[in-house]
This record gives C-alpha cells, sequence and structure tokens, in this order.
C-alpha cells in the first residue's frame, strides 16, 4: 500500500492512527492527512494515487457520511476502499456510511489487530 489518507478533525486521533498501523506491521509508504471531508477530497484530487481511506464519522464541514457519498460518486469500492474509523455508540451512522459504500469499519478505541483485521483485505 503505498499512499493513505487519514481523515479525522482530531489531530491526536490522527497521530493515534498511523502510530497503530506502525504497530500493526501494515506497510505504508506515505500518509496524507485531512481534517474533514472538505480536506479529504482536495487531498484526493493532489493525489490521485491514494489507495485507501480511513475516515472519522463526526467532523466539521463535511462529515464522514457525506465524505463518503461524495468518493463513490467518482470511485467505487474496489478502486478506492474507505474504512470508518467510529467511536462505540455510532452504529446508526456506520451503518448508513456502508449503505452508501464505505467498505468497513473499526471502533474506537481500536488495537493494532482490530486496525489490521479491518484493512487486511486491502494491503498488500
Ligand atoms: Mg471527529
Amino acid at each position: 500500500m503505498n499512499k493513505v489518507l487519514i481523515v479525522d478533525d482530531s489531530s491526536t486521533m490522527r497521530k493515534i492512527i498511523m502510530r497503530v498501523l506502525r504497530q500493526a506491521e501494515i506497510a505504508v509508504d506515505n500518509v496524507i492527512e485531512a481534517g474533514n471531508g472538505v480536506e479529504g477530497l482536495a487531498a484526493l484530487g493532489a493525489n490521485p494515487d491514494i489507495g485507501l481511506i480511513l475516515s472519522d464519522v463526526n467532523m466539521p464541514e463535511m462529515n464522514g457520511i457525506d465524505f463518503v457519498k461524495a468518493i463513490r460518486s467518482s470511485h467505487t469500492k474496489e478502486q478506492l476502499p474507505v474504512i470508518m474509523v467510529t467511536t462505540e455508540g455510532g452504529g446508526a451512522m456506520v451503518n448508513t456510511a456502508m449503505e452508501l459504500g464505505a467498505n468497513g469499519y473499526v471502533c474506537k478505541p481500536f488495537t493494532p489487530d482490530s486496525i489490521r483485521s479491518a484493512l487486511e483485505p486491502y494491503v498488500g
């Protein structure tokens, strides 16, 4: 996996996700960060070689639901997998995201194991 896009309005959470990716020994050459869906779409436009997206659900400007919807107007699930990062109790929002084309989800707080099993189908 060369390029991964992490979208979360918490920079702390983005750092945690990056650390857990390393701990899970998921080979990532390049991580791009964005603070909401609008920034995420801009990052994707600037980096069309992004191969996987990890996205928070609750974010200002554009939340994870609208972000997934926007991505699926241009990329299929096979072309660009999107994994939602959710808090416990965010089930209804995650279900909506899955209906709109998210490939999977991982619940916070997550472990290297839970990240690995969520991403395994998509990372080489
Ligand atoms: Mg958030």
